[in-house]
Parts: structure tokens; C-alpha cells; sequence
């Protein structure tokens, strides 16, 4: 296990050898394990760090940052985990930084030998995933991690921290470092996407209100003039004089040290008997109305939009838990798309123009030369939700299952393709009407028995058509397969 130090202390990486190298401030387990390490490296940033690793170095390193410096921390635990090549490997820290708690794997006042065993447990969990060679884009990829991160910590979910710098209030560390987004919180569109594709279960944990104009959470409550919209209103005791009836502000009956009125000029002596004080009103200091009830208007602080109470956007606020399907995903390294796209892969299949195109030609061939039959299969598939989240496991042995059947059944001979990702397409070439029927049944009992040997009939459903040729009414390719596509979709399968 080789040991990376990072630390502000150190001026340029550096091989340490010595105990003179070291600075004098702690590490004293350091000096003590020089012996035990083949390779400890002082680095002044992890920059340095990044330049530094080779295949040689492989996989069995870790980086402790040693500082108390919290900006100085908090910079290089996020150049760690948003570099892809380092967002999985094992990071310890000098300094407790609570928003990034989740995004490292301990903190430790001095070097512990706890910290390589830690290091060594953290990279066989790491090892026992698929290379990620699959993934077909940088994004992608990174989703991959975020998910082998939340495996490989055995942290079931990732729940939303109260951070005042993001954009909702809130924010995922984890999921904010290794999905890379630019602002704090933005990660959770990212976090939606994965839900929406079945990796992640969200559950309500929170809630935050949001600007509508432009979405995010900082914005002050004021209470306004409901005719003209100032802030400058003022709460006001008012006074009501019994014999001419006049009402108003009781500034206005103030002279010297007696109140007068100042509409009739009579002074008033004797509250109940003169006059009394209807209760407190506010006066707007713009257009000098009076109102008992000022209006509640919001400011954003962002985009200066203002916008009454009822505008705001009351967000659900979420925590996110890996699926048993995220497991999977995240084990395997790439996303499943479709149940057909696997078979397509493992059955080496045709694509669908190329394949109309060759029943195009065999409809001809077979219109020339009436005895040159054949006849093509369809097998539309339609699998439930659960299914993709909660028996990923069954659905991968019910594909192999299935493909050990297709196989069992068709000749090298045999064209193969997929419409829309989920009807199959077999073209029996030389195939009579009564051998079509045979491979169709036989096909249909046997998906059956499949499916309920993997217990998933409730899950996945399938309905199966076929069509022999030559046929007086069928002339395109076009019109025989849209037939099958119609009959096998509306369920009136044979
Ligand atoms: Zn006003
Ligand atoms: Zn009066
Ligand atoms: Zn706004």
C-alpha cells in the first residue's frame, strides 16, 4: 500500500526516506511506519498527486490529507473525488470537514495503521467490480462511480445536507463530487435521472421552497402596502374624536404637550369620554393609505423577481437509496437499456432496415419460385417496473434462459432482428407453413415454462405472431411486417 501525503506543509513532492523530511508538526506514526512502506510521498497538492500515478502505481494507494487548513482541505477532498481516476480511492483527512463527512473514509488526527488496513479492505471491494468499459459517455461513467462509491462505502442511500451556499438549500456531497456538477445542488437533477432510470428509490426527507422565476431558495418575506406595493408602512395608533367623529393618525393630534383636533381644534382631554383609540392601523408612508393588513410579498435575493406568496415552488426535498437493480448496474458497470438489446449483443442480430430489406428480397425470390418458402416469427416482449428494480438478477437468467432456447431452435440460416426495442423478428428461411408452426409453438411453450421457472410470468409479459410465405395478399416486406407488429402489440396473437 503506498502512502500519499498531501499537505501544505510539504513545498514539492517528494519521496520521504528520511524522518528529516518530514515537517515538525505531528506525523510522529509516520516516522515510526517509514520502514513498513515501500513508497511514502509528500505532495503539496493533489495536482501533484494526479501527475504522479502510473499503472505502476496501480491500485493499492492512499491519500491522506494532513492539514488543518479547512479551505485547504476542502479544496483538495473535492479535486480527489471529482477527478475520475481517484473518485473511488480510499481518502482520510486531518480535519473534520462536516458537508464532505460522506466523501471520505475517516478522519485521524495523526497517521494510523488503522487507515492502510481500512485502505486495503475499501480497494478488494473496489476490485470486484467489472471494468468500466462499457459506459458510453463521461457523464455515464461517472454515474457508474457514483454508484461503486455508494457500494464500496456500503452506504445504502446518500441524504440531503443543509448547505446555505446551494441552490435549493441543500445539497448530496457524495453525489455532488463525483457526478462533478457546478453548483452545489445542481447534482440533484443528476440524482432525478438515475431515479428515473430505476438505480435510485427516492423518499421524501425534506422540503424547500424555491423561487418560480428562477429556482432558487433565497428569498426574504416582507410585508408591503396592498395598494402600491411600498415596504415603507408603518404600524400606527390611531385616535377617534367622539364629537365631530374624525379619525387618524394620533400624530396629528399632537400640539405642544395636549392633543388637539385637528379638524374641529377642540382639545382632548379624557380617553372614553373624549375620544378613544380604535385599535392599531398601518400607514403607508408612499401613498398614505391605511390598511389593518399589510400584503406578504417575496423577494428573490438571486434574480430580484418579486412575486407573491402563493408563486413559490414547494420542492420535495429526497434521499436517495441504491436499488437492487443500481446494485447490479453498478457491479456490471454499464446500464441495460432494453431486454432486446442483450439479445441482440449475445445473438448477433440484423438491423431493421437491413432486415427489411432482405424480406423484401426473399418475398421476390419466393413469388418467383413458389416452392422456396419461408416464414418469419415475431415475439414481442413487455417487462413491468419491478421486474427492472427489484428482479434484475431474475431477468439476467430468464435473457440466458432465453437465448439457450432461441439458439436451440434456429439454423445458422436464420436472420435475426429487433423492432423498437422490444419485438424480436426471426426469418425462417426455407421454412414450409407447418415447420413455422412448429418452431412458433414450440418457442411460445417454452418462453412460458422460462418465465415461470424464473418467476417472473407476472413480470414480464409476451405475445408471439408468425407469417408463412409466399402469400397471394402479402406483395412488400413492409406490409407482412407491420401485420406481425400489429398483431403482436394489440395482443391478438395467434
Ligand atoms: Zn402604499
Ligand atoms: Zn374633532
Ligand atoms: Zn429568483
Amino acid at each position: 500500500m503506498r502512502l500519499f501525503i498531501i499537505s501544505e506543509l510539504f513545498d514539492k513532492p517528494e519521496k520521504i526516506t528520511k524522518f528529516s523530511v518530514l515537517p515538525d508538526v505531528g506525523l510522529e506514526n509516520i516516522k515510526r511506519s517509514i520502514d513498513k512502506y515501500s513508497l511514502i510521498m509528500a505532495f503539496p497538492d493533489f495536482d501533484a498527486v494526479k501527475s504522479s500515478l502510473t499503472e505502476e502505481t496501480g491500485k493499492a494507494f492512499l491519500i491522506y490529507i494532513y492539514s488543518a487548513d479547512e479551505r485547504f482541505t476542502q479544496m483538495q477532498i473535492k479535486k480527489v473525488r471529482t477527478t475520475f481516476e481517484t473518485s473511488l480511492s480510499p481518502l482520510f483527512v486531518r480535519l473534520e470537514i462536516q458537508k464532505f463527512l460522506p466523501a471520505v473514509d475517516g478522519v485521524y488526527k495523526d497517521y494510523s495503521p488503522e487507515i492502510a488496513e481500512k485502505s486495503k479492505t475499501l480497494w478488494e471491494s473496489i476490485r470486484r467490480f467489472s471494468p468500466n468499459q462499457y459506459a458510453v459517455s463521461m457523464p455515464e461513467s461517472r454515474q457508474i462511480n457514483y454508484i461503486r462509491y455508494l457500494l464500496s462505502r456500503g452506504m445504502e442511500k446518500e441524504d440531503p445536507f443543509i448547505e446555505k451556499q446551494s441552490k435549493t438549500g441543500f445539497f448530496y456531497p457524495v453525489a455532488h463530487l463525483i457526478l462533478n456538477s457546478n453548483l452545489e445542488g445542481e447534482e440533484a437533477e443528476q440524482l432525478e435521472v438515475l431515479a428515473t432510470r430505476k438505480v435510485l428509490a427516492k423518499e421524501v426527507q425534506n422540503k424547500t421552497s424555491l423561487c418560480p422565476h428562477c429556482g432558487y431558495y433565497n428569498m426574504v418575506i416582507r410585508e408591503v402596502c396592498p395598494s402600491c406595493g411600498s415596504v415603507r408602512i408603518k404600524l400606527t395608533e390611531f385616535i377617534h374624536h367622539y364629537s365631530c367623529g374624525y379619525t387618524a393618525p394620533a400624530e396629528e393630534f399632537v400640539l405642544d404637550d395636549r392633543l388637539v383636533c385637528p379638524k374641529c381644534g377642540e382639545e382632548l382631554k379624557h380617553i372614553g369620554v373624549d375620544y378613544d383609540k380604535p385599535a392599531e392601523n398601518y400607514v403607508c408612508e408612499d401613498c398614505r393609505s391605511v390598511f389593518s393588513e399589510p400584503d406578504v410579498n417575496l423577494l428573490c435575493l438571486n434574480c430580484r423577481e418579486n412575486f407573491p406568496p402563493e408563486d413559490i415552488l414547494s420542492e420535495p426535498v429526497y434521499s436517495y437509496s441504491l436499488t437492487p437493480f443500481g446494485k447490479m448496474v453498478g457491479y456490471e458497470g454499464k446500464f441495460p437499456i432494453s431486454l432486446l438489446e442483450e439479445l441482440s449483443v449475445k445473438l448477433g442480430i440484423t438491423d431493421y432496415n437491413v432486415f427489411s430489406f432482405l424480406v423484401d428480397k426473399f418475398i421476390k425470390i419466393s413469388t418467383r419460385y413458389p416452392e422456396r418458402k419461408f416464414c418469419i416469427l415475431g415475439i414481442h416482449f413487455s417487462m413491468s417496473d419491478k421486474a427492472v428494480i427489484e428482479f434484475p438478477v431474475r431477468v439476467r437468467t430468464f435473457l440466458k434462459d432465453l437465448i439457450e432456447i432461441i439458439k436451440e431452435n434456429i439454423r445458422e440460416s436464420d436472420i435475426m432482428s429487433v423492432y423498437e426495442e422490444k419485438l424480436l423478428f426471426i426469418l425462417l428461411t426455407e421454412t414450409p407453413p407447418d415447420g413455422g408452426k412448429t418452431v412458433h409453438d414450440r418457442l411460445k411453450n417454452q418462453i412460458e415454462t422460462i418465465l415461470k421457472k424464473n418467476n417472473l410470468d407476472r413480470e414480464i409479459s409476451f405475445s408471439s405472431s408468425y407469417r408463412c410465405l409466399p402469400d397471394s395478399t402479402v406483395k412488400t416486406a413492409r406490409e407482412v411486417l407491420q401485420t406481425i407488429i400489429e398483431e403482436t402489440e394489440d395482443g391478438t396473437a395467434v
